[in-house]
């Protein structure tokens, strides 16, 4: 069986808590050893999801996100879930500049970035029940052999 490592996060929906968030699941996934530009895009990932969490799902009261990592192999899984207010048609929510707060500032971008950034996505919701995201990223796919053996 592959090695696999497990590890639960769980936090208060404050924006400061942003940063902890996606620093902690940095350091969680050094040990797939992944490049500079994987850790970034999982960090943008995770900071889209958690902020999500906090604006939309809390709509900025303080509860509970939690975020559980695993890695299998060299794949890295997130799933960060709220239970918060929840979507309603999560196809829409889902699609690149919709967002149901055009009046702060907010592009509507988030999911795209997420899907972008890692390999798989998947969102479930229930109105007032809360938010799953699922995701997932094999690490060192783009790495040539050349760079993991000569350095
Ligand atoms: P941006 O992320 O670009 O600032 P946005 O947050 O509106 O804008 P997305 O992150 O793509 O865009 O989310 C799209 C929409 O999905 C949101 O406007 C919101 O209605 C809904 N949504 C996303 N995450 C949640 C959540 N955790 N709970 C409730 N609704 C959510
Ligand atoms: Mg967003």
């Amino acid at each position: 069986m592959e090695h696999t490592n497990e590890m639960q996060l769980i936090f208060d929906s404050r924006s400061t808590n942003e940063s902890f968030a996606r620093v902690t699941v940095a350091a969680f996934m050094t040990s797939l050893n992944p490049t500079v530009e994987e850790v970034s895009d999982v960090k943008t990932a995770v900071s889209e999801a958690v902020t999500n969490a906090i604006i939309h799902g809390y709509e900025n009261e303080v509860h509970n996100i939690s975020i559980r990592c695993r890695t299998e192999g060299k794949t890295l899984y997130i799933e960060i879930e709220d239970k918060g207010k929840g979507i309603e048609d999560v196809k829409q929510a889902m699609e690149p500049l919709f967002t149901t707060k055009p009046e702060l500032d907010r592009s509507g971008m988030g999911f795209s970035f997420m899907e972008a950034f890692m390999d798989h996505l998947e969102v479930s919701s229930a109105p007032g029940k809360g938010t799953t995201v699922k995701m997932d990223k094999t690490i060192g796919k783009g790495r040539r052999l050349w760079t993991t053996q000569s350095l």
